[in-house]
């Protein structure tokens, strides 16, 4: 068996564990699988173990990644920082946005939405943990920003992400109170549709798994470390 293989068996029961761990439903948590810096054969290669989403942080590697593999039904989100001059490559060639932080951004994302396309599935990028400089939206902007994408047909809103630092396992349960909070503020969220917590990684994903996350994202326990 190769080792992406191994890593990927092991990672489903690691997840299935976490699953179990927290009371949740089997199946429950996505695995989402990073593959930033990987090749287009080392997606091809998980693919093969039944993996089919993944997740990009760079606009024109995730292009040229998605180009090189047109026959193999993936699924596509972009999961890093977004520029306004990079939204249209965006727009064209992923099915989800992880990322997504002001509303310059999501009108951007909502007119180059190819009409033949359904719409972007797109989570809201929160800075949980207040630090400075650092990506997201900050809590207090969050509902004008979720009530702008609602009113953006080209876009589905389906939840919400967060990359705390290190170690603050508290900003995962924040997060999924924010995610509540939002549901009964705000007429139009429903829980069915807003229905995404993106959130654990490789170190963290049993304490994500315990606050609700519904989605991890894994580079490195899949596919090894980057270089
Ligand atoms: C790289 C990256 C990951 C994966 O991190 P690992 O620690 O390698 O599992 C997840 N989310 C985002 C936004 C990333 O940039």
């Amino acid at each position: 068996m190769s080792e992406i293989a191994e890593n990927w068996l092991k990672l489903r029961a690691r997840i299935a564990r976490a699953e179990q761990a927290a009371g949740r439903t089997a199946g429950s948590v996505r695995l989402l699988a990073v593959s930033k810096t990987r090749s287009a054969e080392v997606v091809r290669e998980a693919y093969a173990c039944g993996q089919r989403a993944f997740g990009e942080n760079y606009v024109q590697e995730g292009v040229a990644k998605i180009a090189a593999l047109p026959e193999l039904d993936l699924e596509w989100h972009f999961i890093g920082p977004l520029q306004s001059n990079k939204t249209r490559e965006v727009a064209a060639h992923f099915h989800w946005v992880h990322s997504l932080e002001r509303e310059k951004i999501a009108r951007r994302l909502a007119e180059q939405r190819p009409s033949y396309l359904p719409p972007l599935q797109v989570c809201i990028q929160v800075n949980i943990d207040d630090e400075a400089g650092k990506s997201g939206c900050l809590p207090g902007e969050l509902p004008a920003l979720v009530r702008a994408v609602l009113a953006l047909p080209q876009l589905q809103l389906r939840g919400l992400m967060c990359i705390p630092r290190p170690g603050n396992s508290a900003a995962f349960t924040d997060l999924a109170k924010t995610r509540q909070d939002l549901l009964v503020s705000i007429p139009g969220l429903s829980a069915t549709r807003f229905d995404t917590l993106s959130m654990g990684m490789s170190e963290d994903l049993e304490a994500a798994v315990a606050a609700g996350s519904s989605m991890v994202r894994i580079g490195t326990a899949l596919f090894g470390r980057r270089s």
